[in-house]
């Protein structure tokens, strides 16, 4: 299927390696012209490389509001204007209620909230007056299901959802879409660091019986900017081999 992706300018943050990367990669095969961010200028570029199709890397933190502004900016001057916007972050430490301190929540506010805030500010109202757009936030399945040792991504991912389906209603009229994708267990850095290592999906309750590949994700969001994905708006999408056991 040709997701009419042809040419579209993409803006991927914090993309030089896990979900980001891959959503990178899956935007630039499907013909987009995209521009990643990360904080390190030697694996910023080596993602660019490794992406191809003239990727454009920038050195840009994305650890706050200003930090996710200032990458929008930039990557709307490097294209000459942005059709898509991937928002991502590294997560957040873990901890629960007891071990985490009243000022690790503004930096992870910082972090998982206010750097989406930041992006969407700049980069929605372009869209809305070009008359298309579309902003993807990869959150977590800690939005759905909060995990006992994430107190801190369960906090501000709430926040994050919250702002992105009132935001989602507000411009779906001009041609805009806000979606985020909630990663379940996908085998990134953050994974292997959070988990120890840990690969065997079927033995960390995974329904599906394996650990997600990050490629499938970055598929998924390529597919939520593309041209037939028009008619979806403020969803919420976990992708997680069936481990979320709700309804909704
Ligand atoms: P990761 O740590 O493997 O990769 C994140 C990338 O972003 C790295 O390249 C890192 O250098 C870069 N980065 C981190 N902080 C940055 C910053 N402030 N500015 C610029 N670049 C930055 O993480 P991941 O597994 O790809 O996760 C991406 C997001 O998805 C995170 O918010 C994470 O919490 C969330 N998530 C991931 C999983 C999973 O299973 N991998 C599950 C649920 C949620």
């Amino acid at each position: 299927m040709d997701l009419g992706l042809t040419g579209r300018r993409a803006a991927v943050a914090a993309a030089s390696a896990g979900l980001g990367y891959a959503s990178a990669k899956s935007l630039a095969d499907e013909g987009a012209l995209v521009v990643i961010c990360g904080r390190d200028r030697g694996r910023i570029d080596d993602a660019a490389q490794r992406i191809g199709h003239g990727c454009v890397a920038i050195v840009q933190d994305v650890r706050d509001a200003a930090g996710g502004a200032a990458f929008i900016a930039s990557a709307t001057e490097a294209l000459g204007g942005l059709d898509v916007v991937v928002a991502n972050a590294g997560g957040p430490p873990a901890g629960n209620f007891e071990s985490t301190p009243v000022d690790a929540y503004d930096t992870a506010l910082d972090l998982s909230l206010m750097s989406v805030i930041g992006m969407a500010k700049v980069a929605v109202p372009a869209m809305q007056e070009q008359g298309w757009g579309r902003f993807v936030a990869i959150t977590s399945l800690s939005v759905r299901q909060p995990m006992a040792t994430l107190i801190l991504s369960n906090t501000a991912r709430a926040g994050v959802t919250g702002f992105l389906k009132t935001v989602a209603r507000e411009v779906a009229k001009d041609g805009v879409t806000v979606n985020s994708v909630q990663p379940g267990l996908h085998a990134t850095d953050r994974l292997l660091s959070l988990y120890g290592g840990a690969t065997d999906g079927a033995a960390m309750g995974i329904p599906a019986g394996f650990i997600g590949d990050p490629a499938d994700f970055g598929a998924v969001v390529a597919f939520l900017c593309s041209h037939q994905a028009r008619f979806i708006t403020g969803l919420q999408l976990h992708v997680d081999g069936g481990s979320y056991g709700g309804l909704q």
